[in-house]
């Protein structure tokens, strides 16, 4: 018997987030090493977590009969510290992915609307639906947000407008003086969400904490995943001015980010090396590609993040017969653009590898 007539019908009718496809899975499917599979499709660190990281991890294991610090004090001092602002200033989330689900929590019901870009990160798309909220995507031409046309879409029902900054999965980013003329537009009853997952690869990032200072009614979402290398951990974490976080911890359960999570984020922030290092390979990674892609006559979008979006015609195609050779990529049907996969930068030999694997199947094509 159907379950669905008794089930909130925004939920039925969510199609539900489909992530990276596992290295294990993918090693138990097509019988291949584990050892030998290359996955560049979730945007993870290709580095690993940082050594300073891996230390706190070990050294937190005899202590994991006791609960988390569930106001995580010690890594919300750290931040705050780092970015010149007060404890009250710092929400800590399971992955910013809880942030944007509490954001949804505390700000949405059915007569709200989420304002995002037409080639956003999806997860909005799908926490706005699972709220019953309206879900207002703005066309991004060239794959840019428009903020223009983003202030222009604001609404009386409008409470939560998201900058992804840089976007996810187009790589792009909008400068500072467009966010300042849009965030002279922006009523005090819409909460703007610039999401920073990436903002640790860009050189001369716009500076959006000073609107966390003016008091406005902003969060910034970052996170311990990509840049520091703890994706499996769940770590990350919202900068927003007091009104806007009290209401977030509020809406968090008690002990929403596990203590080595909170433990090893605290060690990769010391491990400044390890960030460099990153952010340089990437550099390296990035145009390696777009070199690459030229060559090749393919359409990319140049992004500034860890990763680049590339048309190669038939996604799904690509996806599927470079998996049978051990490598994974993206594909983007999911994001409205059939023809495209993301690839995450590698490390050097997983990047030529990736390559040299993407141009064989791209032969038979
Ligand atoms: C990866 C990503 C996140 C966050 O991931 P968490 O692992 O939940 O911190 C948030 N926003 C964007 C745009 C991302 O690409």
């Amino acid at each position: 018997m159907s379950i669905e007539k008794f089930s909130n019908q925004f939920v039925c009718d969510l199609v539900a987030y489909e992530p990276g496809k596992p290295i294990e899975e993918t090693a138990r499917e097509l019988g291949l090493d584990p050892a030998t599979i290359v996955k560049v499709a979730s945007n993870e660190n290709p580095l690993g977590p940082a050594p300073m990281a891996l230390d706190a991890i070990r050294n937190s294991a005899t202590d994991m009969h006791i609960y988390p610090d569930g106001g995580g004090y010690k890594l919300r001092s750290a931040l705050a510290e780092k970015y010149d602002l007060g404890l009250e200033n710092v929400v800590l989330g399971n992955g910013s992915n809880e942030i944007i689900e509490l954001l949804c929590h505390c700000f949405l019901n059915e007569n709200a609307a989420l304002i995002a870009a037409e080639h956003a990160f999806v997860v909005y798309k799908l926490m706005a639906t699972l709220f019953g909220a309206n879900y207002v995507e703005v066309p991004d031409p060239n794959f840019v947000h428009d903020l223009d046309a983003m202030a222009a879409a604001i609404t009386d029902e409008t409470r939560l407008l998201f900058i992804a900054n840089p976007n996810n999965p187009t790589g792009t980013i909008v400068d500072e003086e467009t966010i300042d003329r849009f965030m002279k537009k922006v009523p005090e009853h819409v909460i703007v969400v610039f999401d920073e997952a990436y903002f640790e690869f860009v050189n001369d990032a716009p500076n959006t904490l000073k609107y966390v200072r003016e008091g406005r009614n902003v969060i910034i979402l970052r996170t311990f995943s990509k840049a520091y290398g703890l994706a499996g951990l769940r770590i990350g974490y919202g900068l927003g001015a007091p009104q806007v976080t009290q209401i977030l911890q509020k809406a968090r359960q008690p002990f929403n980010t596990n203590e080595v999570a909170q433990r090893a984020a605290l060690a990769s922030l010391a491990d400044v090396d390890h960030v460099q290092a990153t952010v340089s390979n990437n550099a390296e990674g990035l145009s390696f590609y777009e070199t690459a892609f030229q060559e090749m006559n393919l359409e990319y979008v140049p992004s500034v993040a860890n990763f680049i979006l590339v048309n190669v015609g038939d996604g799904d195609r690509l996806f599927a017969n470079m998996l049978k050779q051990g490598v994974i990529v993206r594909a983007m049907r999911g994001y409205k653009l059939p023809g495209w996969v993301r690839i995450s930068i590698g490390t050097k030999t997983e990047n030529e590898r990736c390559l040299s694997v993407m141009k064989e199947v791209l032969a038979t094509f």
